[in-house]
């Protein structure tokens, strides 16, 4: 393994690198995409898929053992399966983050190639309320695709954004879910970013979730989580899959982060929330050398989320980029 040298001024060493492969999506999750929309990025300016091989290949030479694909919709960029091959050359851990809808085309690529960590987002179990959040109808499809993946012996990971008034009577029917299935689902804390009309009296915290858990079933065992989790994680008793929680708005997990980010138009973040972003693709495009700047921006990087320890304040998430042009 090589050594982890992108090192921040916390001494927390960074090994995942989550890369946005499109801002484009198939879905338009309001919490994610603004409703006006946003300003896609122009074509020239997006990493090509050499560039994403050879950037992500200087981030492995720096010790990044684990890359995410995500996006947008990462399954909607072009030639995704010769991405993924070679990327599968480099001898990494590799993850994916998708809304399911195309994974029916993708299964036997993945099951060839070794990747089997998927997270799949579901919001609702309910067909009209997923067409309400994503708007579009793809419910049946979705479905189909989850239940199948996790037949195929996939580790299918479902994240749902609890939003009240919207999903958050839905709780026990996700984690019913890992009853008879061995499926993780993984609650997330609604987060804010650009143009998504943030207000934490909608969102739906940690502690609702799991009184709510203990309501409905009783008995749930806390587990240990492991290195770099950013989930407290549980299980009910008897049950064969598990859930977790991702609080990142009441108990962010960033004391032990190692995550970094490159958006599809070859920007690097140190977190979800930063601001500040270093022009990567720029300079390989130049040809200069850009491992000193990949280890210069990690300098950057504030303990907690870019800064906002205390509070999320809308000065600055009103200044980063929509979620849907981040990569999350
Ligand atoms: N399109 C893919 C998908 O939906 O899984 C990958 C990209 S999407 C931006 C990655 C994850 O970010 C999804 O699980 C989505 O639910 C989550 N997400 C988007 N906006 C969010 C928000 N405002 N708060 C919390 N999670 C959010
Ligand atoms: Fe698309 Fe994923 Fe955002 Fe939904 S959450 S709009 S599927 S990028
Ligand atoms: Fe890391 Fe930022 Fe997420 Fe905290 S909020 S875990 S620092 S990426």
């Amino acid at each position: 393994m090589t050594e982890a040298k992108i090192i921040d001024s916390f001494g927390r060493p960074h090994t995942y690198l989550r890369i946005s492969l499109t801002d484009r999506c198939n879905l338009r999750c309001f919490y994610c995409m603004p409703e006006e929309g946003i300003e896609l990025m122009e074509k020239p300016s997006i990493m090509t898929l050499e560039e994403i091989i050879a950037i992500s290949k200087t981030y492995v030479d720096l010790g990044v053992d684990t890359i995410r694909l995500t996006g947008g919709e990462p399954l909607v960029r072009k030639n995704f399966e010769y991405l993924v091959r070679e990327l599968t050359k480099l001898n990494i851990t590799l993850k994916l983050t998708t809304n399911g809808i195309l994974l029916d085309k993708y299964y036997d690529l993945f099951e060839e190639i070794g990747l089997k960590k998927i997270n799949v987002s579901l919001d609702s179990l309910d067909k009209a309320k997923n067409a309400f959040i994503t708007k579009r109808d793809y419910y049946d499809r979705i479905m189909q695709n989850i239940q199948d993946g996790i037949s195929r012996g996939f580790q299918i990971k479902l994240n749902v954004v609890l939003i009240k008034g919207v999903n958050e009577k839905e709780i026990k029917d996700f984690i019913a879910l890992t009853k008879d299935k061995n499926v993780v689902v993984k609650f997330i804390e609604f987060m804010p970013f650009k143009g998504n009309k943030w207000d934490w009296s909608k969102g739906v915290s940690e502690e609702e979730i799991l009184n709510e858990a203990q309501r409905a079933f009783g008995k749930v065992d806390t587990l240990e989580n492991p290195k770099h989790s950013t989930s407290n994680n549980y299980q009910v008793e008897g049950h064969k899959g598990t859930f977790g929680i991702i609080s990142t708005i009441t108990n962010p997990f960033c004391s032990d982060c190692n995550r970094i980010r490159l958006t599809a138009d070859g920007k690097m973040k140190n977190c979800l929330f930063a601001n500040s972003e270093t022009d990567i693709l720029g300079p390989y495009r130049n040809g200069e050398s850009i491992d000193q700047l990949i280890l210069d921006t990690i300098q950057t990087k504030k303990y907690s989320r870019d800064g906002m320890e205390l509070k999320m304040d809308a000065d600055q998430y009103e200044n980063n980029r929509s979620m849907i042009s981040i990569g999350g």
